[in-house]
């Protein structure tokens, strides 16, 4: 073939340079980047992209840009019916010159980045015979793309594919062996507990307290599924924010309101401090909801009687903070480091409160992927302070 020969052995030690750095990175997401960097290189492109495939939903999203950001790309999906879709139902690679004459363009991705794209080359990314994914470069930075392109992204594409599978497996495997491992405590109070209820001798009264622990470890172990469900998707980052211009006060107060039943319970009062005219900011109102939910049920929950929790807003104009301030039991400063990380507990207070161990790692999920961070400062007896940052500005391009 014409094209092979074009390709020379300069282009294939490129090639390989690049595909034995893959194989040794075992990281998913700088594995995507770097596939994406590589695909733009060889190829002489402005940018390049990696959309994954979603068997069960059908549909494609974006898991690593070359020009766009994570908060931006988080979630952000293409129907079948684009140019990307067309690569996956066909399983064949496609040159398009004139991007926006074709009609399977799909330009609202294009909207949403504010980007122009004048030419692309789009190719699977197949492993035996299953296309996982779509690699993409875009704006050749002169002419148009060729056929020695497509070649070398085809290669580069095989290569990435079975690296990708690879990481997951692994990837699963990983978080399969934390769950499991996590199931054994409730798993075994739930047999030895129906052990004891088949015992003869037990009283009425005995057979009920041990029904309302078997009855409250059951529901312990719903919540701990969900919860690590709804982590791994956002891990994932295929989960979509439907990010809205958000009333901070009115959705502070909301949450404090559903809370504050609980609080009286165990006696801690719960303040709400927020500035008039507080800007709004823009986010995912359920999922903000969930981040204030977990943040202030710790800061009761780690509280003690006669206790306090202090909601305070301020903006700076370019972003804005929340923190959730309690005067309870504190965190020991070498647990600091462990905090976010999911199924990790302070082992000195866990005894004091239920909980999964992952409504940490779930919040600082959710806050990172609204472009914000997640910090927190805390004295042994005295309390801590969790302090969400968010940005004002819609991260819509760079
Ligand atoms: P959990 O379900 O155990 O509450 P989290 O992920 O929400 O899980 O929190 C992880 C751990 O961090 C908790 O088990 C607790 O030890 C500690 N922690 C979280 N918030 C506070 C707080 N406000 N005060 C003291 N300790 C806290």
């Amino acid at each position: 073939m014409t094209v092979k020969k074009e390709i020379t052995l300069e282009d294939y030690e490129r090639l390989f340079a690049i595909v034995a750095d893959l194989v040794s990175n075992l990281d998913l997401n700088s594995l995507l980047t770097r596939i994406a960097q590589a695909g733009r290189d060889v190829t002489e492109a402005e940018a390049a992209s990696i959309l994954l495939y979603d068997e069960h939903a059908r549909e494609l999203y974006f898991q690593t840009a070359t020009n766009m950001d994570e908060p931006t790309l988080r979630g952000l999906s293409v129907p079948l019916d684009s140019i990307a879709g067309w690569v996956v139902q066909h399983q064949q690679p496609t040159r398009v010159n004139a991007v926006d004459q074709d009609p399977r363009y799909y330009d609202d991705v294009a909207r949403k980045v504010a980007y122009y794209t004048r030419n692309l080359l789009a190719v699977p990314m197949r492993t035996k015979n299953r296309v996982i994914g779509v690699l993409e470069v875009l704006n050749k930075k002169q002419g148009d793309f060729t056929e020695k392109d497509e070649h070398l992204l085809l290669v580069l594409a095989g290569q990435a594919a079975i690296a990708i599978e690879n990481t997951r497996l692994f990837q699963q495997f990983d978080l399969i062996s934390e769950f499991v491992h996590e199931l054994r405590t409730p798993l075994s109070s739930l047999s030895t507990a129906t052990y004891l209820l088949m015992r003869p001798e037990i009283s009425p009264e005995q057979r009920n307290e041990i029904v309302k622990n078997l009855h409250k470890e059951t529901l312990r172990l719903n919540e701990l599924a969900s919860a690590f469900l709804d982590l791994s998707r956002l891990e994932s980052g295929r989960v979509q924010f439907d990010v809205q211009m958000i009333n901070l006060r009115s959705l502070l107060a909301e949450v404090m309101a559903l809370l504050n039943e609980r609080a009286r319970q165990v006696q801690v009062s719960l303040t709400l401090e927020i500035p008039d005219n507080f800007p709004l900011v823009p986010a995912d109102a359920n999922r903000l909801k969930q981040v204030f939910i977990n943040l202030i049920s710790n800061a009761i929950k780690y509280n003690r009687p006669g206790g306090s929790v202090i909601v305070r807003a301020a903006s700076d104009g370019a972003q804005v903070h929340v923190d959730v301030e309690d005067t309870g039991l504190g965190i020991p400063a070498e647990a600091l480091p462990h905090l976010f990380e999911k199924f990790y507990r302070v082992q000195a207070t866990q005894h004091k409160a239920e909980g999964t161990g992952l409504g940490l790692a779930i919040t600082r999920q959710i806050v990172e992927a609204h472009g914000g961070r997640i910090e927190v400062e805390s004295e042994p007896g005295k309390g801590s302070v969790f302090r969400v940052w968010l940005p004002l500005q819609k991260n819509e391009s760079r």
